[in-house]
C-alpha cells in the first residue's frame, strides 16, 4: 500500500509570517521523515501585501480554487504597515476563511512545561483550555456601511449577523469537542444582558441543544466576567464557546496568560472536511521584530501539530508536541518574548533535534 500524502499549501504572508512558516515547514518535513508513515507534499504561495503592491491583488483570481485541491493550508500572517489592515485582512485571510466556510476556529491554550505565565502559582494543571470561536459570521460578517462620508453627520455601523445554522453548528462543534476532553465541561460566553437580540438567541440555541449532550457539564458567563474568571480562577475553565468578536478578544488574553502570543496556535476548521482547513499561529506580522530572525516559531510548530491531528496523523502530531515540550522544558532555548535570547534558527534546530531523538 502506498503511503498517504498530506498536501499542504503554505502561505507565509507578511512580516514574521514568512520566518515562522519557513521554520514550521522544516519541522513538518522532519516529523514526516521520522514518522515514516506519511509524506508531505508542500507548495508555497507568495500571496502577501508585497504581491498586492506589485500586482493589485493578494492572490490570483483562481486562488481559492487552487487551495481547494490541497488537504491543508498553513498560514503565517497578513498585515503590513504599507496597507491599511482591514484591506489586507479581508483581501487574504478572511477571504480564505469565509469563502471556504471554515466556521470553527479552535484555539488551545496550555501552559507548556518550563514556561512561566504571568499568573503566580498557575501551571499546566491549572491552565488547559480550548476556546472555540465562531468564525463565519457574527460581528465580523462584514455587514454594515458608512453614510454621509466626510460630512459632519457621517455615520459608520457594523451589523452583527447570527443565523440559526451558524450558531447551532458552532455550539454543536463545541459540545463534541468538550465531550472528548477529560473534564467534559463547556462554558458558553455571551453578553446577553446588553446585546439583547443576537446574544439572547445564542443562549436560547444553547439551551435547546444541550440536552443532546447529557455527558457534558455546562455553564454560562458574560464576556466581561469571563475575563476575570480566566485570570482569577483558570482551573475552573475547560472548553469555551463564544462569538467571533468575543472569542477573538478572549483568545488573545488566553495567549498572554499562557506565556506569550508567540506560542499560541489555531485551526480554522471545516469539520465536514470537504475543503481544506487552515492552521496558523495566532500572532500577527510583528513589525517591531520582523527581519531580525528572532520571532518565536513555537506558535507555528504547534499549529503544525493541529494540522497533523486534523489530517489523521495523531502519532506524528503527538511526536511534534512532545518535541516542542521537551525544548520548552529544558528552558535553554527560549526567544525574547519568553525572556530568553535564542533566535528562530536556534529554537528550530532544537526542535528538529528533539524530533530526530524521539522514540519510534
Ligand atoms: P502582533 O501579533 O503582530 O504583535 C504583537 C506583539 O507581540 C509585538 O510586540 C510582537 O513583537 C509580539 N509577537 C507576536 N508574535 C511573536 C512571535 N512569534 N515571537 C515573538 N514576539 C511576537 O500584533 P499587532 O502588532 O497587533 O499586529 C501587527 C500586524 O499583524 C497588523 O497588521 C495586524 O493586522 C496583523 N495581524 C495579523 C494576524 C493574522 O494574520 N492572523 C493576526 C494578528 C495581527
Ligand atoms: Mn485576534
Amino acid at each position: 500500500m502506498s503511503k498517504p500524502t498530506i498536501r499542504i499549501a503554505a502561505i507565509p504572508g507578511d512580516g514574521i509570517g514568512t520566518e515562522v512558516i519557513e521554520a514550521g515547514m522544516e519541522v513538518l518535513h522532519a516529523v514526516s521523515e521520522r514518522d515514516g508513515n506519511f509524506d508531505i507534499d508542500a507548495e508555497t504561495f507568495d500571496w502577501s501585501t508585497q504581491r498586492y503592491l506589485d500586482h493589485g491583488d493578494f492572490m490570483p483570481e483562481d486562488g481559492l480554487d487552487t487551495l481547494r485541491t490541497f488537504d491543508a493550508i498553513f498560514f503565517g500572517s497578513a498585515g503590513d504597515p504599507r496597507v491599511p489592515d482591514h484591506i489586507t485582512l479581508w483581501g487574504l485571510r478572511l477571504k480564505i476563511c469565509q469563502t471556504l466556510d471554515q466556521y470553527a476556529n479552535v484555539r488551545p491554550t496550555k501552559l507548556l512545561p518550563g514556561i512561566n505565565g504571568p499568573l503566580a502559582g498557575v501551571g499546566p494543571k491549572e491552565l488547559d483550555w480550548v476556546i472555540v470561536r465562531e468564525n463565519s459570521e457574527g460581528e465580523y460578517a462584514g455587514a454594515g456601511g458608512r453614510v454621509h462620508q466626510g460630512l459632519p453627520e457621517e455615520v459608520g455601523f457594523d451589523v452583527s449577523v447570527f443565523t440559526r445554522v451558524g450558531v447551532e453548528r458552532i455550539q454543536r462543534f463545541a459540545f463534541e469537542l468538550a465531550r472528548k476532553r477529560p473534564r467534559k465541561l463547556l462554558t458558553l460566553v455571551t453578553k446577553s444582558n446588553a446585546q439583547r437580540h443576537g446574544m439572547v438567541f445564542w443562549d436560547a440555541v444553547f439551551d435547546e441543544i444541550k440536552g443532546d449532550y447529557p455527558d457534558v457539564t455546562t455553564d454560562k458567563m458574560l464576556v466581561d466576567a469571563m475575563t476575570q474568571r480566566m485570570v482569577l480562577k483558570p482551573e475552573s475553565i475547560d472548553t469555551v464557546v463564544a462569538t467571533n468578536l468575543h472569542a477573538d478578544v478572549l483568545s488573545d488574553l488566553a495567549a498572554a496568560l499562557s506565556g506569550s502570543l508567540g506560542i499560541a496556535p489555531t485551526g480554522n476548521l471545516r469539520p465536514e472536511k470537504n475543503v481544506p482547513s487552515m492552521f496558523e499561529p495566532i500572532h500577527g506580522s510583528a513589525f517591531d521584530i520582523m527581519g531580525q530572525g528572532i520571532a518565536n516559531p513555537l506558535g507555528s510548530f504547534w499549529s503544525g501539530v493541529m494540522l497533523l491531528e486534523y489530517n489523521d496523523q495523531p502519532k506524528a502530531a503527538a511526536r511534534l508536541m512532545q518535541a516542542i515540550e521537551r525544548v520548552t522544558a529544558e528552558g535553554t532555548h527560549l526567544t525574547q518574548d519568553l525572556g530568553g535570547t535564542a533566535t528562530t534558527r536556534e529554537i528550530t534546530d532544537a526542535v528538529l533535534e528533539a524530533i530526530r531523538q524521539s522514540n519510534a
